[in-house]
């Protein structure tokens, strides 16, 4: 006889996790598989979490032990050409205070794997190394469970959560979402750099507990939409350098390279000077914003984190959109249990919970963004090189005046681009953000 949960999740990342915590808080059978090894094996981010989503599910996670490796005081951002660049930072101390952990890093390997642990406390079951691979359906058409990798491998489940990642070919092999195209996924690799506690902690001009996240746009991204990072763990430093995954079709570039010469880059190389390269892996980004979100929820199942489309792009954040929409997913299908109701109709709280919280508020305001980016690529081009010319025009004494420096930063923009592509550039960039 196949064995019957309540509840059946596919993947235990954030999304999934979240989810597995809060049902099994609830009492409800909940069965959770992880296709890695372990949670965490297979997964990767630049390894920032927020505080806020995490104690949404987990109010005591500090006390519990949660593998924190830095908590974030200080945000960077820059903006780069090939050779210089400028950095934009902001500090404050209420990050070492009143909101403490507000944003921290974590090793995602470490942070997958205690956060299951804490759902298998609560009483959900995790089932690692197992792989679904299907989600059958009954005769009205009803989500039923799932089918995994192993031998007898069919789960019965009233409801069954897809928390699968961006990275899962699941969703779209059984029709629950489309396949992404290629403009809605950046991939990206990460490079852990170890590096001494104390060099660390000297180079950032942090203490023990304390860290910094650099953000870097221009062209280190070989003139393509994309984004690179520097996040401060305890002992290491997580690089990722990634790029929207038609513009690496178009432009035959490797990711790696793109990695290598990031980190040769003049304002990288003497961060990572003298650390032992020791992981490196690569991941796809669920870049296709507001208008790629897939139907949430359906008869017997709802979609959450990455494999939704949850990603807010500009400002980086994904771990705490899937930790938000597990909640959310898992609260609705509380309702459901108790309305006896596991229909569409019955889910339809979940639509309502996003479209009412900052998850949905912020994808439908950045929904322009990634076009944005991918549409203008004077922003990973021209602009940096602009950028820097001004800059050290600006900077170097050397006899002639500021009033010729201004006409050569003048004529420089000129010959690179008009004034009136620049007006609408910056009018696009608004309108993409407003
Ligand atoms: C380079 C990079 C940097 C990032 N930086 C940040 C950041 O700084 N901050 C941030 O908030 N977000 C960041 N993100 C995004 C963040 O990692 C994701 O948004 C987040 O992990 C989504 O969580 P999830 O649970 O939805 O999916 P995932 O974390 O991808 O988890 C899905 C899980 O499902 C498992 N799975 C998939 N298919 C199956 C199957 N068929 N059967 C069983 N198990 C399956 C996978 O193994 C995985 O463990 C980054 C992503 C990348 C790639």
């Amino acid at each position: 006889m196949k064995e019957a949960f309540d509840v059946a999740i596919v993947g235990a990342g954030p999304a999934g996790t979240s989810a597995a915590c809060i049902l099994a808080d609830a009492g409800i059978k909940t069965i959770v598989f992880e296709r890695g090894e372990y949670p965490g094996a297979k997964n990767m981010s630049g390894g920032v979490l927020y505080g806020y989503d995490l104690a949404q599910v987990l109010p005591d996670y500090v006390k519990r032990r949660c593998p924190i490796e830095r908590n974030i005081v200080e945000s960077r951002i820059w903006y780069l050409d090939k050779e210089g660049g400028y950095s934009l930072a902001y500090r404050d101390s209420i990050f070492a205070a009143e909101r403490k952990h507000n944003v921290f890093t974590v090793s995602r390997a470490k942070f997958d794997c205690w956060y299951a642990q804490q759902a298998a406390k609560k009483g959900a079951l995790v089932v690692p190394a197992t792989v679904v691979v299907d989600l059958p359906r009954d005769e009205k058409g009803f989500v039923v469970g799932v089918v995994t990798g192993r031998e007898d491998g069919e789960v019965r489940a009233k409801i069954t959560l897809l928390a699968d990642g961006i990275n899962s070919p699941l969703a779209a092999s059984t029709g629950f979402r489309l396949e992404p195209k290629a403009e809605e996924v950046a991939l990206a690799v990460k490079e852990i750099i170890e590096l001494p506690a104390e060099v660390i902690e000297g180079r950032f001009n942090v203490s023990a507990e304390d860290g910094v996240t650099t953000e870097v746009l221009g062209a280190i991204t070989g003139g393509m939409s994309g984004v690179a990072v520097i996040y401060t763990n305890k002992s290491s430093l997580s690089l990722s350098v990634g790029a929207n995954l038609a513009d690496f079709a178009a432009e035959k570039i490797k990711p790696y390279e793109l990695m290598e010469e990031f980190k040769q880059h003049p304002m990288v190389a003497p961060l990572i000077s003298g650390g032992k390269p020791m992981e490196y892996t690569a991941h796809w980004l669920a870049e296709g914003g507001y208008d790629a979100i897939p139907k949430l929820y359906g008869d017997g199942y709802l979609i959450t984190g990455d494999s939704a489309m949850l990603f807010n792009t500009p400002h980086r954040e994904g771990s705490n959109l899937a930790m938000a929409s597990g909640k959310m997913a898992a609260e609705t299908i509380i309702e459901a249990m108790k309305g006896k109701d596991c229909s569409r109709d019955g889910l339809a709280g979940y639509g309502r919970r996003l479209a009412e919280s900052y998850v949905i508020k912020d994808m439908k305001k950045y929904r322009r963004f990634g076009r944005f980016l991918y549409q203008n690529k004077e922003i990973f081009n021209q602009l940096p090189h602009l950028a820097a010319f001004a800059g050290r025009e600006i900077i170097t004494v050397n006899g002639v005046s500021k009033k010729e420096k201004q006409k050569l930063i003048i004529r420089e923009l000129r010959r690179q681009l008009s004034l009136c592509r620049l007006i609408r550039l910056a009018w696009r960039g608004w309108r993409s953000v407003k």
